[in-house]
């Protein structure tokens, strides 16, 4: 039998090697960027069109090259940046591995003009994939221009498998943050379908951070200074009052690389620990400098993981060291925000006897009184005020339309009807309670919480056990869509409008987003580059919600916004509704407890909470006789 292994061509190997290094047009722009840091360029350009689907260009100053290595470039693992493998523990350079070019040019049309700065003129070369097109000589700048037009032009099951210029575009621009901003000694500008997005001038850290995040972050920044023999940590990270709810801005970078280490997030958290809020996330941006030798970055294809000889030294040091930056610039004080004043003694009570409790009764106190408004659910509104929840369970046998399967709660007697805005439920003819009369009669509380968690309730059958954090999330998330969906929310005027600042690219988002929240009740002002102004909020938020909710909406949305609007309102109905639920651990007094079932059970599918998990259970009877057999 003949041979059948055969080398692959090298056009194929590099397709191949290509799938690897470029998954998408950011990856492109990072490559390319890192090699003209590594070119020692003091001016860079990005310039991109349709989130660099169609084009990619980065213009830089730096050192060029001569026309031999101009060719060599794009041969694979053709690289002027290591020798030997020792050179890998002393790699000053971003790039090393030499396959970027190769890769980048076997799926795309690309151009390069570079120059060196003694030589009188440069080299002109186009490529496409990877077959030398044209080679001329031309008279150019010192530095070297890359332009990467039709990503995937001929692997088209990749150029399908983009995302929509949004999502792609954001990509583009987190790689161009973490790059600009390990090296803020750079000139960085940044284009997209001809309009000037970033205009980054050579400066101090804090002021390329501040000049990417927006002025209002200098005030929030805490400087990290701290020099050991094993590393040196600059950067900043953020007061605790400032802490966000969604992860966007943490940077760590080693030796001028962005990198993401679970383990030192881990420490950084750890120096926080006692003074945020649960789940707040501080911002950082923390510059590591280690000696070369003692990382090793080679374990990770696109280099973003990092593993370190002396790990649990570097989250010592780390930790400490932020932990004494909080504490030396006086963050402590305003620390304590979620204090409970009631908790403080006033000093005159101090060396007060205590008193023997009396017992107050309020001879006014008149149960069956209307009750006020609730403030959990401002909306919420019951057609019939006397209409208790139990009877909106009708009995199961004069109801043909409830389908068997022990829900006795999936009743089709619930309508929505829209009323003023306002969503309201009526009830049909209800033929009996699931409470026996007397035992409606003889029971002082409809319903108990237990452990600040769940809502139980007796029915006819037996019991109900609802789960309050996902019934609310059920709830809202109801309310939220049928708000989207009709256009037509009511939404409450603030007296001072809220101004919320964001980066270049949460503006973005938010941009993408905003006629999905203005349906939910949100109005904005006219906008700025820098922050969104906003004058009215939904009815069921209240205004110190306003920016936690859509901190969590830009985090749950920071991996992929949704292609079509359905979704895209299913998400923000979900996000805000997961924000707003009351929690797990709040105390609910019984009329909001009440809500919370009544809500529950009006909704289309009280079965599950928006993420598909259960929101209440029933025991029945013989279940509890069950158990008391034994
Ligand atoms: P690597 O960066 O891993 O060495 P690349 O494929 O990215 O591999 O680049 C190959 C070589 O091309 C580099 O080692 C460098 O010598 C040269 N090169 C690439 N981009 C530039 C640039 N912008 N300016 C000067 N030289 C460059
Ligand atoms: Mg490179």
């Amino acid at each position: 039998m003949s041979s059948i292994i055969q080398l692959l061509p090298d056009h194929v190997a590099n397709q191949i090697a290509a799938g690897e290094v470029v998954q998408r047009p950011a990856s492109v722009v990072k490559e390319l960027l890192e090699n003209a840091v590594d070119a020692k360029a003091t001016d860079i350009k990005l310039i991109i069109k349709d989130a660099g689907k169609s084009l990619i260009q980065v213009i830089d100053n730096g050192s060029g090259m001569n026309v031999t290595d101009a060719r060599m470039c794009f041969e694979r693992h053709a690289t002027s940046k290591i020798r030997q493998a020792e050179d890998l523990f002393s790699l000053h350079t971003k790039g090393f591995r030499g396959e970027a070019l190769a890769s980048i040019a076997a799926i795309a049309h690309m151009e390069m003009k570079t120059k060196l700065e003694l030589e009188e003129l440069g080299t002109h070369i186009i490529i496409e994939g990877s077959k030398f097109v044209s080679q001329d000589v031309a008279v150019l700048p010192k530095g070297t221009s890359f332009a990467v037009k039709n990503l995937f032009f001929n692997i088209p099951a990749r150029r399908n498998f983009l995302k929509s210029d949004t999502v792609e575009y954001r990509h583009v621009i987190d790689e161009f943050q973490r790059v600009a901003l390990a090296h803020p000694k750079i000139h960085f500008t940044f284009y997209h379908n001809g309009s000037d997005m970033y205009n980054l001038p050579p400066s101090s850290l804090r002021q390329r951070v501040v000049n990417f995040f927006g002025g209002k972050t200098n005030e929030k920044l805490v400087p990290v200074i701290e020099d050991t023999e094993m590393m040196n940590i600059q950067g900043f990270v953020s007061k605790p009052e400032f802490a966000k709810k969604s992860r966007g801005e943490q940077f760590f970078f080693v030796n001028d690389r962005f990198i993401k280490s679970p383990y030192l997030h881990h420490a950084v958290m750890a120096a926080y620990d006692g003074i945020l809020k649960d789940g707040a996330q501080p911002s950082y941006y923390l510059y590591l400098t280690v000696p070369p030798n003692t990382i090793d970055i080679n374990i990770h294809p696109t280099k973003t993981e990092i593993k370190f000889d002396n790990e649990s030294a570097m989250y010592a040091i780390l930790r400490a060291s932020i932990k004494h930056s909080l504490g030396q610039f006086n963050v402590a004080p305003v620390l304590d925000f979620e204090r409970d004043a009631n908790l403080d003694t006033p000093y005159h009570y101090k060396n007060l006897e205590g008193e023997i409790p009396t017992i107050q009764v309020d001879g006014n106190y008149n149960p069956f009184a209307e009750d006020k408004p609730n403030k959990l659910f401002p909306t919420y509104k019951r057609a019939e005020p006397t209409a208790s929840w139990e009877s909106l369970y009708v009995d199961v046998k004069h109801d043909t339309s409830i389908v068997s399967g022990g829900n006795e709660f999936a009743s089709s007697n619930n309508e929505y009807t829209f009323e003023n805005n306002e969503f309201a439920f009526e009830n049909e003819e209800v033929t009996s309670s699931l409470f026996n009369d007397h035992e409606v009669e003889q029971a002082v509380h409809k319903t108990y919480q237990i452990h600040k968690k769940y809502i139980v309730s007796p029915i006819k059958s037996g019991m109900v056990i609802v789960d309050q954090n996902r019934a609310h999330q059920r709830v809202l998330y109801e309310q939220f869509l049928v708000n989207m969906t009709v256009q037509h929310a009511s939404s409450q005027q603030l007296l001072f409008p809220i101004n919320l600042f964001y980066s270049a690219s949460e503006m973005e988002l938010i941009a993408e987003l905003q006629q999905s929240l203005i349906n939910t009740g949100f109005v904005f002002e006219e906008s700025n580059p820098d922050h969104i102004v906003i004058s009215g909020i939904p009815v069921n938020i209240t205004e110190s919600e306003v920016a936690a909710v859509l901190d969590q909406l830009l985090s749950d949305l920071h991996n992929g916004i949704p292609e079509n609007s359905f979704s895209q309102n299913d998400t923000i109905a979900k996000s805000m509704a997961r924000s707003l639920a009351v929690k797990t651990g709040a105390y609910l007094t019984e009329k909001e407890q009440e809500n919370v079932v009544n809500g529950l059970f009006a909704c289309k599918d009280p079965n599950v909470s928006p993420f598909q998990k259960p929101t209440f259970i029933t025991m029945r009877v013989e279940d509890l006789d069950k158990k008391f057999a034994l």
